[in-house]
Protein backbone atom coordinates (compact mmCIF):
# COMPACT_ATOMS: atom_id res chain seq x y z
CA UNK A 1 0.00 0.00 0.00
CA UNK A 2 1.20 3.61 -0.86
CA UNK A 3 2.01 6.25 1.82
CA UNK A 4 -1.03 8.45 2.15
CA UNK A 5 2.30 11.05 2.32
CA UNK A 6 3.46 9.64 -1.14
CA UNK A 7 4.00 12.72 -3.51
CA UNK A 8 4.90 11.68 -6.88
CA UNK A 9 8.30 12.85 -8.93
CA UNK A 10 6.62 15.11 -10.91
CA UNK A 11 4.81 17.06 -8.28
CA UNK A 12 8.08 16.52 -6.03
CA UNK A 13 9.97 18.51 -9.36
CA UNK A 14 7.73 20.87 -9.89
CA UNK A 15 7.56 21.98 -6.68
CA UNK A 16 11.54 21.83 -6.05
CA UNK A 17 11.30 24.23 -10.16
CA UNK A 18 8.61 26.69 -8.03
CA UNK A 19 10.80 27.01 -5.13
CA UNK A 20 13.56 27.93 -6.60
CA UNK A 21 11.80 30.37 -9.59
CA UNK A 22 10.08 32.22 -7.01
CA UNK A 23 13.13 32.59 -4.39
CA UNK A 24 15.66 33.82 -6.95
CA UNK A 25 14.16 34.73 -10.13
CA UNK A 26 12.42 38.07 -11.21
CA UNK A 27 9.48 37.61 -12.76
CA UNK A 28 6.16 39.06 -13.91
CA UNK A 29 2.97 38.88 -15.47
CA UNK A 30 2.13 40.39 -18.54
CA UNK A 31 3.64 39.96 -22.52
CA UNK A 32 6.22 41.27 -24.42
CA UNK A 33 4.35 43.39 -27.93
CA UNK A 34 6.68 44.37 -30.38
CA UNK A 35 4.75 47.85 -32.27
CA UNK A 36 5.59 50.20 -34.57
CA UNK A 37 5.32 54.10 -33.89
CA UNK A 38 5.92 57.59 -35.62
CA UNK A 39 8.73 59.90 -33.99
CA UNK A 40 7.09 62.94 -35.06
CA UNK A 41 9.86 64.71 -36.69
CA UNK A 42 8.91 65.47 -40.22
CA UNK A 43 11.79 64.28 -42.46
CA UNK A 44 11.89 61.06 -40.53
CA UNK A 45 11.65 57.32 -42.68
CA UNK A 46 8.64 56.57 -40.39
CA UNK A 47 6.38 59.54 -42.06
CA UNK A 48 6.49 57.04 -44.93
CA UNK A 49 5.27 54.08 -43.03
CA UNK A 50 8.91 52.48 -42.61
CA UNK A 51 7.92 53.05 -38.06
CA UNK A 52 10.27 52.65 -35.05
CA UNK A 53 9.93 49.44 -33.69
CA UNK A 54 9.47 49.65 -29.59
CA UNK A 55 8.85 46.91 -26.90
CA UNK A 56 6.22 46.84 -25.11
CA UNK A 57 5.25 44.95 -21.18
CA UNK A 58 1.27 44.55 -21.93
CA UNK A 59 -0.17 44.05 -18.21
CA UNK A 60 -3.53 44.50 -16.45
CA UNK A 61 -3.39 47.12 -13.92
CA UNK A 62 -5.82 47.90 -11.51
CA UNK A 63 -8.50 46.07 -13.96
CA UNK A 64 -7.08 47.82 -17.11
CA UNK A 65 -4.82 46.66 -19.89
CA UNK A 66 -1.45 49.19 -20.09
CA UNK A 67 1.32 48.86 -21.88
CA UNK A 68 4.63 49.73 -20.37
CA UNK A 69 7.37 51.14 -22.78
CA UNK A 70 10.45 48.76 -22.16
CA UNK A 71 14.37 50.42 -22.77
CA UNK A 72 16.17 48.39 -25.34
CA UNK A 73 18.61 47.87 -22.69
CA UNK A 74 15.99 45.96 -20.67
CA UNK A 75 14.03 43.95 -23.27
CA UNK A 76 15.89 40.56 -23.08
CA UNK A 77 15.46 40.86 -19.22
CA UNK A 78 11.78 41.44 -19.64
CA UNK A 79 11.77 38.41 -22.09
CA UNK A 80 13.24 36.27 -19.31
CA UNK A 81 10.81 37.70 -16.24
CA UNK A 82 7.49 36.86 -18.41
CA UNK A 83 8.89 33.44 -19.06
CA UNK A 84 9.53 32.56 -15.55
CA UNK A 85 6.09 34.12 -14.33
CA UNK A 86 4.88 31.22 -16.98
CA UNK A 87 7.35 28.68 -15.86
CA UNK A 88 5.99 29.35 -12.08
CA UNK A 89 2.24 29.41 -13.27
CA UNK A 90 3.06 25.99 -15.18
CA UNK A 91 4.20 24.36 -11.76
CA UNK A 92 1.27 25.63 -9.82
CA UNK A 93 -0.81 24.00 -12.75
CA UNK A 94 1.17 20.45 -12.16
CA UNK A 95 0.80 20.46 -8.09
CA UNK A 96 -2.84 21.64 -8.83
CA UNK A 97 -3.51 18.90 -11.57
CA UNK A 98 -2.25 16.70 -8.59
CA UNK A 99 -4.54 17.72 -6.08
CA UNK A 100 -7.60 17.36 -8.39
CA UNK A 101 -6.90 14.16 -9.07
CA UNK A 102 -6.03 13.41 -5.76
CA UNK A 103 -9.19 14.58 -4.59
CA UNK A 104 -10.74 12.63 -7.34
CA UNK A 105 -9.27 9.57 -6.17
CA UNK A 106 -10.44 10.33 -2.76
CA UNK A 107 -13.96 10.67 -3.52
CA UNK A 108 -13.93 7.30 -5.84
CA UNK A 109 -12.49 5.37 -2.44
CA UNK A 110 -15.04 6.60 -0.20
CA UNK A 111 -18.05 5.76 -2.47
CA UNK A 112 -17.01 2.02 -3.09
CA UNK A 113 -17.03 2.19 0.72
ZN1 LIG B 1 10.68 58.72 -36.98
Amino acid sequence: MKNKNFIPQKERDARSKLTKLVNYYPFVKGGVVTSGRKCGKPQCKCTTGEKHLSTYLSIKHEGKRKMVCVPKQFEKDIHSWVKTYKDIMNSIDIISDYHINRLIKLKNTKQND
